[in-house]
């Protein structure tokens, strides 16, 4: 969709909502977009797949405005330390020391089990997934750059990036230079000069051979961890690109640290990159849901549980990505059975219009809605919702209240549920009530079945009106054996199939 409102979403940088207008040099006139990806040590937990969800809502917000995009997410499968620090152990080493495998082992293992979480939950495929060993040369060439530069010193625990060379280091986190400087950074490296000063390169310490390691002007050893995300979005996307992502934490450290080191490497006065968008946590009783914390859930435990990945998915939209979320037993409960719901109501819409042919459809739509002018409303309003900040609770209202709507004609909901899918990523053209959880939807069911049970329904409803308490029991049994559990409500009895 070309037309309609304006894309504005909340810059990290500055801390202001903004117009989204993709950078004037940007190559073939592709948005370049790079988030930071999983440390492939353990499997990744619900935590981290919001990161994910939240990128890729994002992407789908952007392909709606026709923006064209050119997505990198990372493996980081070195390099990056216990605690997110500068001196401690290798996450990768550790398990695989822990394991008792080697690290290709691990990295390989559990970048499938990434790959495989992110498939299941309908995320659009980047274009490239660089995994940082195959950098280390170039972030070799690159921490030599800014030795050159004078960026830089050398201790013997390896290459460090001195901040005080960047006189707007640690704009993005809005840090007090001087009062970060003062804070009590638990670890301590010796003969590091400033408190924020991060490693480039981390050599290996006499005696304690690394398990990863190459050999650099600085000794043998290993990269940094901020190193990477610099030189492979650099390198995959050009010195300058429209958008960085990742979780929160990120925007306190890593990626105060990534800006600091491009910006000096690159030495053109420009800012790096010009949106930085960072999701809020999910959290799990109070805290941050962790991997470190250990008993993290991941997917693979919810489909245990008999969830659909695409309730997480849901659960997940129901929130605004800048809001921290509780992770809890009801509020999945709610997810698995409104998304039972949607797709109960939208299976006899079927077939939705392809997601690549949405712009005609959406046109058609809009021309068609020139009597009621209903569709095109809808249109307009889930438009509104996206451009603002990416609104997804707002989508997945004015979702629901599109099916809810009698006055809309078929084409007309086929448009707009199309339209809120291509943005919720739901999968809702192809999923099937049944799917959610296993329990038949009353359309499965053949005519002739469906018209028995509801006259059982009706008799029973009658037989209670009469009072005639025995024979509605009756009827209940012989519902409850066709599999169909009735409820009854002020509005008369309900019925579903278990
Ligand atoms: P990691 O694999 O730990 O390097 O993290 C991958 C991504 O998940 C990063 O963007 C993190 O900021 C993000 N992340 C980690 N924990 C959470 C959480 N509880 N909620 C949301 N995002 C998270
Ligand atoms: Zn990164």
């Amino acid at each position: 969709m070309t037309t309609g409102q304006q894309l504005r979403l909340y810059n990290s940088l500055g801390r202001r909502m903004e117009d989204f207008v993709p950078l004037p040099d940007s190559p073939g006139g592709v948005t370049g977009m790079y988030s930071c990806g999983p440390t492939v040590y353990s499997f990744p937990h619900l935590g981290n797949m919001r990161a994910y969800v939240f990128a890729d809502t994002l992407r789908r917000a952007l392909r709606w405005k026709s923006i064209p995009v050119r997505h990198v997410i990372n493996i980081t499968d070195v390099g990056h330390a216990v605690a997110d620090s500068d001196t401690g152990e290798d996450k990768l080493e550790l398990a695989a020391a822990r394991e008792r495998r080697s690290v290709e082992d691990i990295a390989a293992f559990y970048t499938q089990a990434f790959f495989d979480d992110i498939a299941a939950l309908n995320i659009l495929p980047a274009d490239e997934y660089p995994r940082a060993t195959a950098y280390v040369g170039q972030m070799i060439e690159f921490a030599a750059r800014l030795e050159e530069r004078g960026h830089t010193y050398r201790l013997p625990s390896g290459l460090y990036f001195d901040t005080s060379k960047s006189p707007r280091y640690g704009q993005l986190a809005l840090i007090d230079v001087a009062g970060q400087r003062e804070a009590a950074r638990v670890e301590h490296v010796e003969g590091r000069r400033h408190k924020t000063d991060f490693a480039l390169w981390r050599a290996e310490e006499a005696g304690r051979r690394r398990v990863m390691r190459w050999d650099s002007p600085w000794g043998w050893g290993a990269p940094g961890w901020h190193l990477e995300c610099s030189v492979m979005s650099i390198a995959l996307l050009g010195p300058h690109f429209g958008i960085h992502t990742g979780g929160i934490d990120h925007r306190e450290l890593h990626h105060v640290n990534e800006i600091a080191q491009s910006e000096a490497c690159l030495g053109d006065g420009k800012p790096w990159v010009r949106y930085w968008l960072h999701n809020e946590f999910l959290q799990l009783g109070d805290q941050k849901m962790a991997k470190s914390a250990g008993g993290a859930p991941r997917l693979a435990d919810l489909t245990a549980a008999g969830y659909h990945p695409m309730a997480f998915r849901l659960f997940l939209l129901g929130g605004h990505y800048r809001s921290q979320v509780d992770f809890t037993n009801a509020a999945m409960d709610a997810a698995q059975a409104t998304l039972r719901r949607l797709a109960a109501r939208i299976e006899p819409l079927r077939p939705l219009p392809a997601a690549d042919t949405l712009d005609a459809a959406l046109l058609s739509a809009g021309a068609a809605a020139g009597e009621g002018g209903t569709a095109a409303a809808l249109l307009a309003e889930l438009d509104a919702a996206i451009t603002a900040d990416l609104a997804t609770p707002k989508v997945l209202a004015i979702l629901q209240d599109t099916l809810r709507d009698p006055a809309l004609p078929p084409d007309g909901q086929r448009a707009v549920v199309a339209a809120a899918d291509a943005l919720l990523g739901l999968g809702l053209g192809t999923l099937g009530a049944r799917a959610v959880d296993g329990r038949r939807a009353a359309s499965d069911l053949p005519a002739g079945e469906l018209a028995a049970i509801e006259r059982l329904v009706a008799a029973r409803a009658q037989a209670r009106k009469e009072r005639d308490w025995a024979r509605a029991d009756e009827i209940r049994d012989e519902l409850g054996k066709l599999g169909v559990q009735v409820t009854d409500t002020p509005d008369g009895p309900v019925w579903e199939l278990r």
